[in-house]
């Protein structure tokens, strides 16, 4: 089987049907992401039960990369602790910039390994990580000003 084709064939699958695209109309927190270099840009919303992510949604608008990260990270950090999500984020970062630590095998990666191919492409990296770091600001409380500057 070519690994690379059926990552490839999963990305272009959630930026055709990007799960999770809607407001979260009873959300607690929300954060906006914006990629200048790219164009991309979304929202993402929480809603937080305790220290767990009840519910996650985003919106937005971007590259392919763009949006199928954020719908990947979506169905990937659903009823996860703020740890977990946080843990999560730093394995995928390692794994699209090409990290010495990054363990694409990883099976906790599930569907975020499809990303792996990024980190041979520098400039898409924060297409890949922008929903991800919308997440990080929205766990921590951040809104959109403050992630702006990014
Ligand atoms: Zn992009």
């Amino acid at each position: 089987m070519d690994l690379s084709a059926l990552y490839q064939s999963i990305i272009l699958d959630h930026n055709r049907r990007p799960r999770n695209f809607r407001e979260l109309v009873d959300a607690d927190r929300r954060s906006e992401g914006r990629n200048p270099m790219c164009g991309d840009e979304l929202t993402v919303w929480l809603k937080m039960d305790g220290d767990r992510i009840d519910d996650v949604s985003f919106v937005g608008s971007g590259c392919a990369i763009s949006k199928a990260s954020a719908s990947i990270m979506t169905t990937t950090v659903k009823g996860k602790t703020r740890e977990e999500a946080s843990a999560l984020f730093e394995r995928f970062h390692d794994l699209v910039t090409g990290s010495p630590a990054a363990r694409p095998d990883d099976p906790t990666l599930g569907s975020l390994a499809a990303f792996s191919g990024v980190s041979r492409f520098p400039v898409r990296v924060k297409c890949a990580s922008l929903a991800w770091h919308a997440l990080r600001a929205a766990l921590k409380g951040d809104d959109a000003a403050s992630t702006e500057r990014q």
